[in-house]
């Protein structure tokens, strides 16, 4: 059976050795060389006349002695950046995949492999022995995206993630870069042709070293949530994975950077607990609401009674939390509910609220009620009017 149809596509096409044994790929476990050899030999000891027609003069029809060339494709590999491992794919011209596709219908062959898959195979295998870094199927350092019917070659650096801690030791700070709202970026009289709404960010703070270390080309800030603009993140820090998009460097010493950068930025962020770690982390510390204990200060000074209330109050109490009158032009109008563990009032200072409670609640709303939009909240409690006027984040729960 393999022999006749062998036979019969000999007849009309000059194929090489890998390209007609890989019409039977999906057979035996040989290589399609092998098996390629071992058709062509016995076609010919059988059909002595058929010789010149089936012997291997021209070029392949399907992939014109591509298989002859290989080391020069891959030769041509002469990456710029670091990187240890790697995964490789080729781009096969679509007259190419036609003409495959054109014998499989023609010949029925219901076994054929694709000159793509042996090409990956082969490449793969040969770029590993000659630039000496490991192959990986998934989170690989860098995707290798040979044309070898071009002499081109495609570089995909994978991002580089690392995660962090960190802490916000001045007022006014927001988290992430923020655009102007009135040319979203592009620079106006009214932000200063800065583009920007606030000079600097702690995004921009943290990722400045970073991205000059590693010669990246752009990097994401990702927040484990984050604090209004006017709040403090002190105690062990908010985690944040820093994503350095295109790294041509990727081995980074950590340690020094988190030095160098806690040391420019003295007084107004502070960061700890680097590490490299996987793609994964982005959306656990984006999906994960960490429980949080908040210093308030409020407007008013609390009597004995009233702090008693409070504190009697609120454990383990669910707040029902549309999104607040004040980021509601931004973020879904939805309803939240989220748990008060515990909120401590100070013998000293009667205007002071420590407050232990999930990740995601709207504090100074836990506090003013926001017009009823929070419910129960201190101010509903009391009966009075009652307004947050400083916050920090004083701890943020270990676990991410
Ligand atoms: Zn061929
Ligand atoms: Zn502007």
């Amino acid at each position: 059976m393999i022999l006749k149809t062998s036979k019969e596509i000999l007849e009309e096409h000059i194929l090489c050795n890998h390209c007609l044994g890989r019409q039977f790929g999906k057979i035996s476990t040989s290589t399609n060389e092998r098996r390629g050899k071992i058709i062509r030999n016995l076609l010919i000891s059988l059909n002595p006349e058929l010789v010149s027609d089936i012997d291997l003069q021209n070029p392949c029809f399907l992939c014109d002695n591509i298989f002859e060339r290989t080391d020069e494709v891959v030769n041509n590999i002469s990456p710029d950046f670091e990187f240890a491992t790697f995964h490789a794919g080729t781009k096969i011209p679509d007259e190419i995949m036609k003409k495959e596709e054109m014998l499989k219908e023609k010949y029925c062959l219901q076994y054929q492999e694709s000159i793509k898959q042996e090409l990956n195979r082969e490449l793969g295998k040969k770029i590993g022995s000659i630039i000496g870094k490991e192959f990986k199927r998934e989170k690989e350092d860098v995707t290798i995206l040979l044309h070898p019917y071009e002499s081109k070659i495609d570089y995909f650096i994978n991002p580089l993630f690392i995660y962090g801690r960190y802490n916000k030791l001045v007022r006014g700070l927001p988290q992430t870069k923020w655009l102007c709202r009135r040319c979203k970026g592009k620079g106006c009289s009214k932000c200063g042709n800065t583009g920007k709404m606030y000079d600097e960010s702690i995004e921009e703070l943290i990722t400045e070293l970073f991205l000059k270390e590693t010669k990246g080309s752009d990097s994401s800030f990702h927040g484990a949530g984050r604090e209004d603009i006017d709040v403090l993140m002190l105690g062990n820090g908010r985690p944040f994975v820093l994503e350095i998009k295109s790294p041509k460097i990727r081995n980074i010493d950590l340690q020094r950077l988190e030095q160098e950068i806690n040391k420019m930025n003295e007084g107004k962020v502070k960061i700890s607990e680097l590490c490299f770690v996987e793609k994964e982390v982005v959306e656990k510390i984006k999906n994960t609401h960490l429980r949080k204990t908040y210093l308030a200060e409020i407007d008013v000074c609390l009597n004995e009674e009233e702090k008693n209330k409070i504190e009697e109050f609120f454990i383990d109490r669910d707040i029902y939390q549309e999104t607040p009158n004040r980021v509601v032009h931004r973020r879904a109008d939805k309803t939240r509910i989220r748990k008060v563990y515990k909120v401590l009032t100070s013998k000293e200072n009667c205007s002071s609220l420590e407050i232990y409670c999930d990740g995601g609640l709207y504090i100074k709303e836990l506090i003013s009620g926001d017009e009823a939009r929070t419910n129960p909240s201190i101010a509903e409690l009391l009966g009075k009017n009652v307004k947050c006027v400083l916050l920090n984040v004083i701890s943020i729960e270990e676990k991410v």
